[in-house]
């Protein structure tokens, strides 16, 4: 609607005489050249503005997501300082974009102002010497004046739209980043059968800090794997280019004969339990959480892989503030809230009915009491039966029983071979078990335990 006003008034306007048009023309030549010169600024200005909002965001997360840390050491004052900083980034850059707007607005108002007067003593002037008629210029100088209102709007329509593109555009730098690691064109899924997995002369690094520089490992199907090293030898990076959640840089890793970079992601991870380190669990209720290790499992699978999880028992003393009970407890901000052990259970629960072929766990007792803990090494050895099993601990005495332990030290493997071939050995794996009596190695405190 405004753009026809616009229109039937520049029509209405110029054909009262040339002499308006060139003055129209002169008008809009500014305007653009105004538009043209501040509205990227604007676009540069909104996208910094938007970027330090980020960084807010990202700093009010972080603190609070680490809040018992900033309670412990009383670091309050000092993440006040931190965000009171980001804060002040951000009002200054608000600032520089709304003073670029502001000195967009009074060169639009300058413009304005030499068209009015332009236009209204241009009118006079032609009523004088009998170019045009009263009714000419009083048809023109309110033409005039709602060309001026209408392009004013347009203009604050132009800085909104490229304020917002602003933010638009730091918001989709973030999402549209690309995958570091992405399924092949042709991937296939994976099919495991037996669960053989070789490491062929895999070579990987962060960036410039070599991890693996040609590492070789075969496990055969069903054989039980303790990871055993100093703290920084390799043995989570192991896991992680084992499950693809980096692309090794050299080499091959084969699950009975295919290589996983060959395979979907999705297939490869779906056909793997991982019992990680510390267990996250989602803000629903136990069942769900502990389904999540297979969605189509029946609440009696659920519940009997909860009990061979040693979970079964804890689960129905649970209570949430709704009154709801056992297995509907929610878990999380509104629910209840689970011990480290007990949310290792429901992750070793959710292994259980996942079943899958190869089973890997990443110091999966760390989080456990000793009654815990041995509850648990019964139901993980219960758990590990047939299948291909890697395991990372720092307390040898839950990795004796294997088949099978390789010691790795700064990516490389420095020995191999069974507990009582291991110590007969009289090597590193020797000291530290004599060392730890059951404790820890890599410079951990040992418990004695043993
Ligand atoms: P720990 O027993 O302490 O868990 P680890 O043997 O599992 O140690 P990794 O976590 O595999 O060791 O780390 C091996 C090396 O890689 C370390 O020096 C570590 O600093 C480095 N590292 C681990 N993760 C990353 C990462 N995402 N980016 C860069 N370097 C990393």
């Amino acid at each position: 609607m405004r753009s026809l006003t616009l229109i039937v008034s520049l029509v209405l306007f110029t054909s009262a005489h040339w002499m308006f048009l060139v003055i129209a023309l002169a008008w809009f030549v500014v305007y653009v050249t105004i538009l043209a010169c501040f509205v990227p600024k604007i676009l540069e200005e909104s996208k910094t503005t938007s970027d330090h909002r980020s960084i807010v965001r990202g700093r009010y997360v972080d603190t609070l997501s680490n809040i018992l840390s900033v309670k412990l050491f009383a670091r309050w004052r000092h993440e006040d300082a931190h965000l009171l900083d980001a804060l002040d980034e951000t009002s200054q850059s608000n600032r520089r974009m709304m003073l670029t707007v502001n000195r967009m607005n009074t060169a639009m108002e300058v413009n304005e102002f030499f068209f009015v007067g332009g236009v209204f003593i241009a009118a006079i002037y032609a009523w004088q010497v009998g170019l045009v008629s009263v009714g000419d210029v009083a048809m023109i100088l309110p033409a005039a004046v709602r060309i001026t209102q209408i392009s004013w709007w347009m203009s604050e329509v132009f800085t909104t739209l490229f304020q917002s593109l602003g933010q638009v555009e730091e918001g989709m730098e973030t999402i549209t980043q690309a995958h570091s690691v992405t399924d092949r064109p042709d991937a296939q899924p994976l099919q495991i059968t037996r669960g053989h997995i070789q490491f062929d002369g895999v070579k990987f690094a962060y960036g410039s800090k070599t991890i693996f520089d040609g590492l070789s490992i075969d496990i055969p199907p069903g054989q039980r794997v303790g990871l055993i090293g100093p703290s920084g030898a390799g043995k989570s990076t192991l896991v992680q280019v084992l499950l693809h959640l980096f692309d090794v840089q050299g080499g091959r890793i084969l699950i009975d004969g295919a290589d996983i970079a060959t395979v979907t992601q999705d297939s490869l991870r779906e056909s793997v339990a991982v019992i990680p380190q510390s267990s996250d669990l989602l803000h629903r209720t136990l069942r769900e959480n502990i389904r999540f290790g297979r969605l189509d499992a029946t609440d009696d699978e659920v519940v009997a892989a909860a009990r061979r999880a040693h979970a079964h028992d804890f689960i129905l003393g649970l209570e949430d503030q709704k009154g709801n009970k056992g297995y509907d407890t929610l878990v999380g901000e509104r629910g209840v809230k689970l011990s480290g052990g007990q949310r290792q259970r429901i992750a070793i629960a959710r292994a259980i009915l996942k079943n899958s072929q190869i089973l890997l766990l990443d110091e999966a007792t760390s989080s456990l009491d000793s009654e815990s803990e041995l509850m648990i090494q019964n139901s993980l050895i219960d758990l590990m039966q047939g299948k291909t099993v890697i395991a990372i601990a720092h307390r040898l005495s839950t990795m004796s029983h294997l088949d099978r332990l390789i010691v790795m030290d700064e990516g490389r493997i420095v020995e191999d071979g069974s507990h009582d071939e291991l110590l007969a050995r009289r090597g590193l794996y020797a000291r530290l078990w004599a060392m730890q009596s059951g404790g820890f190695i890599g410079g951990r405190k040992t418990t004695g335990e043993e």
